[in-house]
């Protein structure tokens, strides 16, 4: 339960939501660590947040207007970092869930940052390019004073990609007068972007599912898998995971899945999707329904999607021996409690997706030191972080006797919690 002094609509979320699962998530961590109600409230509430309308100009003359949201969730540890992601289903509760995840995710793997995340309400397959671009620089133009190198730093995320990032570099350069790169990660090479960056998610995926499977004495070709989601996550970890030996059985998108007993073959699966823009129809496979997907018979369930499929309703039917979470909030914190009974091992988003933040962070150094890595640097040094952060985590678990999950937020509260009291409070 939160606290009594934390604002009313943060205490009540507007739905059981994404928000409502991280401030069960932080109170379970708070209440091990034995803080008081004065640093639950600060964790538990955003440090800023904006809200903005973003009128758009459609290509055939019409305007429609857009919500959008930036939230700082917390900035003791360094700038804000986080994705922008547009979606019909963002809503501020959503952002701040979101943020707060960043928050713990950066603390998880040693980045010198905050959380924050970003949202637009909107569809983007339904507008064209030159739309897309008006509402990223409109959106940047509006959230402008809270946004920077040293002060909050933006990725893509679910619905924006590299080029996105651009327009967001690009306005925000051209307001203030010279070009700034570290504003944003994730960009396109060509304007300083990193290597590796557009797959790194996927990577530290299938790094911390290794991590995980090989407690169990296991390696990648032992196991089978399956990959809810094929964006550019759940799409790269099909690939990485069956380029390690594992066989990818089943994979779904929003319009469908694939399955095949024995694995897929994951690069035609590829040439089909680039094809059809879709997993559906794929021949080398059965049709699956995401439903049935996420309750296959398979080692190693990948949720890359969206939040909250994972719930109370299908937790119990889920048969794999470890969810290793792809996205951010997958599993409800109803769910979460399901699988930790049934001794479902749970490789938790703050750690096992941070692959992506974790370049981002490369890719912001690089950046302020106009200095740029080779590949090969970037994945070992993204190998070595996330193998190391896993380690971290796994003891944690053993030593308390909690999940991953609750070992991976008792060390990112207690670093979050430990730089508030360093630096104390103003005036
Ligand atoms: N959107 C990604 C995430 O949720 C990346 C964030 C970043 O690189 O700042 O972790």
């Amino acid at each position: 339960m939160l606290p009594d002094n934390v604002p009313a609509d943060l205490a009540q979320p507007t739905h059981a939501g994404p928000l409502a699962t991280a401030q069960t998530q932080l109170a379970g961590a708070i209440e091990r660590l034995g803080y008081d109600a004065g640093m639950h409230a600060m964790l538990a509430t955003p440090r800023r947040e904006i809200n903005v309308a973003i009128p758009l100009r459609r290509d055939d003359g019409r305007t429609e207007l857009f919500h959008g949201f930036r939230v700082q969730h917390n900035v003791s540890r360094g700038p804000g970092k986080g994705g922008l992601r547009f979606h019909p289903s963002v809503d501020v509760d959503e952002v701040r869930a979101l943020a707060m995840w960043m928050t713990w995710k950066c603390a998880v793997v040693e980045l010198p940052y905050g959380g924050a995340k970003g949202g637009v309400a909107i569809d983007p397959r339904l507008y064209s390019q030159g739309e897309l671009e008006r509402v990223t620089r409109r959106y940047t133009s509006e959230i402008m004073p809270m946004i920077g190198p040293e002060r909050d730093i933006m990725a893509p995320d679910i619905g924006t990609d590299a080029q996105t990032m651009a327009w967001v570099m690009d306005t925000y350069s051209v307001n203030k007068g010279y070009t700034i790169p570290g504003v944003v990660t994730g960009k396109p090479l060509e304007v300083g972007g990193s290597l590796g960056r557009a797959t790194a998610t996927s990577r530290g995926v299938v790094h911390a599912s290794r991590a995980a499977i090989g407690e169990a004495g296991l390696e990648l070709s032992d196991v089978r898998v399956a990959i809810q989601g094929f964006g550019k996550v759940g799409s790269n970890a099909a690939v990485f995971f069956a380029e390690g030996g594992a066989r990818v059985e089943a994979v779904s998108d929003e319009y469908g899945g694939v399955h095949r007993s024995g694995g897929l073959d994951v690069p035609r699966l590829m040439d089909h999707v680039r094809d059809t823009g879709s997993v559906v129809d794929f021949d080398g496979g059965d049709p699956i329904d995401n439903a049935a997907l996420l309750t296959l018979d398979v080692d190693v369930l990948v949720p890359a999607a969206v939040e909250g499929v994972i719930s109370s309703q299908n937790a119990a039917d889920v048969k794999a021996r470890w969810v290793v979470e792809a996205a951010n909030g997958p599993t409800t914190a109803k769910a979460d409690a399901a699988l930790a009974e049934r001794g479902t091992v749970v490789v938790p988003d703050i750690l096992a997706n941070a692959g992506g933040v974790i370049v981002s962070y490369f890719e912001w150094v690089q950046a302020q030191q106009a200095y740029w890595w080779t590949e090969v640097e970037i994945e070992q040094r993204l190998e070595e972080r996330m193998l190391h952060a896993y380690s971290a985590v796994a003891e944690i678990s053993r030593r308390e006797k909690v999940s991953l999950r609750d070992g991976a937020l008792l060390l990112s509260v207690q670093r979050v919690a430990g730089a508030h009291r360093t630096r104390g409070l103003y005036p």
